[in-house]
């Protein structure tokens, strides 16, 4: 074989093997083959969660398939009486057993302090904290209008509504961190500038145990001009 040959076959061979990898991965992904339609149901049933692809599901289902049918049916209407029977709090739309979530109705809280958050998730979050101890009022989003939610969509008037009522004397914005957030901030504010009641964000700046070479010069920027006292540095429980 001359140099020429060995050139082009070694170029075909290539051509031949990216081929072959580029038809066996676009089989592997999109063509998972069952062998029974009931274990193709549930796959797909649990690909539909967020994060979960299909080889997971795969993995979750075939798991289950292990399991005895009394702990299968317990998993099964877990889920079904948690979405049948789950409310939303009248007064925060937190999640709820009943119509008034534990937060709002321990009184040992503090009532005239609301914690306005976007999601149940940050509920969570700021709870495990262990550091507030005030009311939540869960908007359900922040305004986005390239993703179509507008402050109707949102939680905002039963929120207004809530100042009025429970004479609230401070509003604490958790939201994220971006435009998004602080139009909703800005936007609930303006609804609300002619209360007699203080309005705070929660501070943004550098993560704990974060570097301040790594910072982006915006949480940066916002770090030095929102400073705050040494003697506050120590959380003080809300
Ligand atoms: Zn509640």
């Amino acid at each position: 074989m001359d140099k020429t040959q060995s050139t082009s076959y070694i170029k075909h061979f290539t051509s031949y093997l990216s081929t072959r990898q580029t038809s066996k991965s676009v089989l592997y992904i999109c063509n998972m083959i069952f062998s029974s339609t009931l274990l193709e149901n549930a796959v797909n049933e649990f690909a539909k969660l967020p994060g979960i692809g299909k080889k997971t599901a795969l993995r979750l289902v075939l798991h289950l398939l292990k399991k005895n049918v009394e702990d299968v049916a317990n998993f099964s209407e877990a889920i079904v009486k948690m979405r049948e029977e789950i409310n939303f709090c009248t007064r925060c739309h937190n999640i709820s057993d009943k119509q008034s979530c534990n937060i709002c109705a321990d009184r040992a809280r503090r009532q005239h302090m609301i914690c306005v958050v976007e999601s149940i998730r940050d509920v969570i979050a700021i709870e495990s904290t262990q550091q507030y101890n005030g009311l939540y009022h869960v908007l359900g989003g922040i305004i986005s209008p390239l993703d179509g939610i507008g402050p109707d969509q949102l939680q905002i008037d039963s929120l207004i509504k809530r100042v009025d009522d429970e004479n609230t004397e401070e509003l604490i914005f958790a939201l994220s961190p971006n435009i998004q957030g602080d139009t909703t901030i800005f936007y609930i504010s303006k609804k609300i500038k002619k209360q007699p009641i203080k309005i705070t964000t929660i501070a943004r700046g550098i993560a704990f145990g974060g570097e301040l070479e790594y910072a982006d010069e915006m949480t940066l920027a916002r770090s030095i001009s929102n400073r705050i006292p040494v003697e506050n540095y120590v959380g003080n429980k809300l």
